[in-house]
């Protein structure tokens, strides 16, 4: 079993080996048994079942819950020479009528189906007079009445054990707590079911997560490592999602808004441009993203704090599915927290349910003004150990620097307390600060004991102080919406002076630290130009074929071709992601593409090794006339040549040209004259030379003036 399934892998997939619990999972479901699977977003779930599909008789039958995906997974089948379909209500009679025929002719491989379609009477009778390979059930987790992606109509699916006894059924999902876990095999019947758990991490996304100051800024810095890559911005509100896409694109970036204020037109055409074209970035709430596909979202941005630590794995996870690097970045500040905390004070929903939204926000903060690695405590979260730091996230490779807080701690503490515990941040500060205003005096606040203590930190330090209280729940914010802060018991021991309080230290507004990564970019410089080639032969097939470039190759297999550089068929077989069909198909196309490279760089390797020859000769003594002749190159070519050299600083000046002192200085000057921001071009001094002196010995002189400026 284990050989066919490796065979299969190799021939149709093109892949060399499983990945983690991969052939153990096809192994159970390819000999009958059924399966839970949880792995992460990008960890290969649909391998699980693709593969047993393709080594059982009959048909493989997929449950999704939407229909966007379908349509991709089909074309993706399609693309490796298999026979896949979808079913749903898009389709007009005349071709629902031929996948009908198709299944009873035994001709598909893989059907694909919405839950509600499936479980239509007349569908499951239908169904039954076929031969079924397996049912998958992907997105599992949408039968938990308590997640958020809960759809009613996975509760029936159940049925399915009885229905079809002996057709081994999979499940599969990337979010699963314990709860979900068990709500799945309740509810979907799967007792019996072998339980695949694969960790929540996901090792190719680097977290970072900075204290909110001038965020579009912070933005555009951190967007400048991820230039012409495809990404994914959130913002909590409507307006904010429109204006920062526009002005994201005035900065250009190009950037598209998406929120559920638009029309469904625009909505879904800014999600087909998103998934079809290269290098677009999404700005967005959270509406958009589930049903996101799209492997090689190379980044996920949150210019707003999410809701929890749910959400953030969830909306972060949607960046590099593909497996290669990628970035989660987040800036967030005082302001989000209050702003989250009024939109759940004025929510509907019961007290009790209001606490709990109230403890994974506090969980949420907590990520954030950790000092420690944050995978280990995002991991941890959701009771997964990682035994040592992960060395690929921020406060891995930068650590945070600290000080210790206690006194300020007390000092905002016991402001908070005297104040009556009826007041929000602002007001605080200004007590410390021992501001004079209205409200102050109304207040009467003058005259507590902690009015202008606190006038060796600065306002962005307080604002630093209580946030960082309040993300270690020494405060918490009162749900009357006003964001007034009280004092929760934990606080005692450090109001007692019993306990220290080590602060994270946040980075002075000044300096604009880009932040290391710990990672080098997906695409070396030096491969740029290759890649792009690479690129744009992939988009190309993607539009003649109506399907997104990723569904032709997926990033990770244009980045394998770039490092194995294959030069001939044979060799093209052996990237990763290239099977029998594919091969055939584009095979030769994207190896012309890399000979192509292969050529110019080649040329751009002799161009640089005949300017060493000249330069070299330069050095020697030569003249440019004597070089030309030796070489059999034209003068001016030469002179070029030599020009660059200049540039470079492997020669200088008198190794190029012999000019007579006075008219070296003459020409000099010609320049210098003429120059407002720039020097002038050569072809105006000769002009003023009247030709008397050559072009090439200009762009000499030109060339050294240029490197004397620039110091
Ligand atoms: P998931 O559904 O779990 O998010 P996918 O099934 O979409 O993940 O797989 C993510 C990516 O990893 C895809 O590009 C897939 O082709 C690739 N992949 C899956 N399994 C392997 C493997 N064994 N070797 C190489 N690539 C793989
Ligand atoms: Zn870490």
């Amino acid at each position: 079993m284990r050989e066919q399934a490796l065979q299969r892998l190799k021939d149709v997939f093109g892949y060399g080996e499983f990945r983690g619990q991969q052939a153990d999972i096809i192994e159970q479901v390819a000999a009958g048994g059924d399966a839970l699977v949880l792995m992460p977003t990008g960890g290969g779930k649909s391998l699980c079942y693709q593969v047993p599909g393709l080594l059982r008789q009959g048909v493989a039958v997929v449950v999704s819950p939407l229909i966007a995906l379908m349509d991709d997974q089909v074309a993706t089948l399609q693309e490796l020479g298999l026979s896949a379909a979808a079913l749903n209500s898009t389709l007009d009679e005349h071709t629902q009528r031929l996948i009908a025929s198709q299944l009873r002719n035994g001709e598909l491989d893989f059907l694909y189906l919405a839950p509600e379609r499936l479980l239509k009477p007349r569908t499951l009778q239908f169904l039954q007079t076929l031969n079924i390979a397996l049912f998958a059930i992907d997105e599992a987790h949408c039968v938990s009445q308590w997640g958020h992606d809960f759809r009613p109509e996975y509760l029936q699916l159940g049925q399915l054990a009885e229905l079809f006894p002996g057709v081994p059924r999979i499940a599969l999902t990337a979010t699963a707590d314990e709860r979900t876990r068990q709500e799945i095999i309740q509810r979907l019947k799967l007792e019996q079911a072998a339980c695949f758990v694969s960790g929540f991490d996901r090792p190719n996304i680097f977290y970072r997560i900075v204290p909110k100051d001038r965020p579009r800024q912070q933005l555009v810095s951190f967007l400048g490592r991820h230039r012409g890559n495809a990404g994914i911005v959130y913002c909590l509100s409507r307006k904010k999602v429109e204006d920062t896409a526009q002005w994201l694109s005035e900065q250009g970036f190009p950037a598209l808004p998406y929120h559920a204020g638009l029309s469904t037109d625009l909505r879904a055409s800014n999600q087909r441009r998103f998934l079809n074209e290269e290098g677009l970035i999404m700005v967005a709430t959270i509406a958009f993203g589930m049903g996101i596909d799209k492997s090689n979202v190379r980044f996920v941005a949150h210019l707003d704090l999410p809701k929890s630590i749910e959400a953030y794995y969830q909306e972060t996870g949607r960046a590099g599915r593909d497996g290669l690097a990628a970035d989660a970045w987040m800036a967030y500040g005082l302001q989000d927290v209050l702003m989250l905390n009024q939109i759940m004070a004025n929510s509907e929903g019961d007290e009790r349910h209001k606490r709990i939204e109230r403890h994974k926000l506090d969980a949420m903060l907590a990520l954030c003004e950790l000092t420690t690695c944050r995978r280990q405590a995002l991991l941890g979260y959701f009771g997964d150990e990682l035994p040592e730091p992960c060395g690929h996230c921020d406060n891995c490779v930068d650590p945070a620097p600290t000080w210790d807080g206690s006194e300020a701690a007390r000092m905002a503490l016991s402001t908070v307390y005297r104040s009556g515990q009826r007041y929000g941040v602002g007001h605080l500060v200004d007590i410390l600060l021992g501001r004079d205003n209205e409200k102050i005096r109304t207040a009467g606040h003058q005259h507590l004991s902690t009015y202008g203590i606190g006038k060796h930190l600065g306002e962005q330090e307080w604002r630093s102080v209580f946030r960082q209280l309040i993300a270690r729940n020494l405060v918490e914010i009162d749900l009357d919406g006003f964001g007034s802060l009280r004092l929760t018991d934990s606080c005692r021991p450090l109001l007692r002076g019993e306990e220290t309080l080590l602060l994270r230290k946040d980075v002075a507004r000044s300096a604009p630290v880009p932040g290391r990564y710990a990672d080098k970019p997906v695409i070396a410089e030096s491969d740029r130009a290759l890649w792009e080639s690479l690129r744009a032969l992939r988009k190309r097939l993607a539009e003649s074929h109506g399907v997104p470039p990723y569904v032709i190759f997926p990033d990770s297999t244009l980045v394998d071709m770039l490092r194995q550089r294959p030069a001939s068929l044979r060799e093209m077989g052996m990237v990763s992601g290239i099977g029998a069909h594919k091969l055939e198909r584009y095979g030769a196309d994207f190896l012309s593409v890399l000979q192509q490279g292969d050529q110019a760089e080649a040329a751009a390797d002799q161009d640089r090794q005949r300017a060493q020859e000249v330069h070299a000769l330069a050095l020697a003594g030569m003249s440019a006339e004597q070089i030309a002749r030796q070489r059999g190159l034209p003068e001016k070519q030469v002179y070029l040549r030599l020009a660059q050299a200049i540039t470079a600083g492997q020669i200088a000046l008198q190794h190029a040209v012999d000019l007579p002192e006075e008219q070296l200085e003459q020409i000099q000057d010609m320049f210098l004259n003429d120059a407002e921001e720039d020097l002038p071009g050569v072809r105006a001094v000769a002009e003023q030379l009247e030709g008397t002196v050559e072009e090439g010995v200009l762009h000499c002189v030109r060339a050294a003036l240029l490197l004397e400026i620039a110091g």
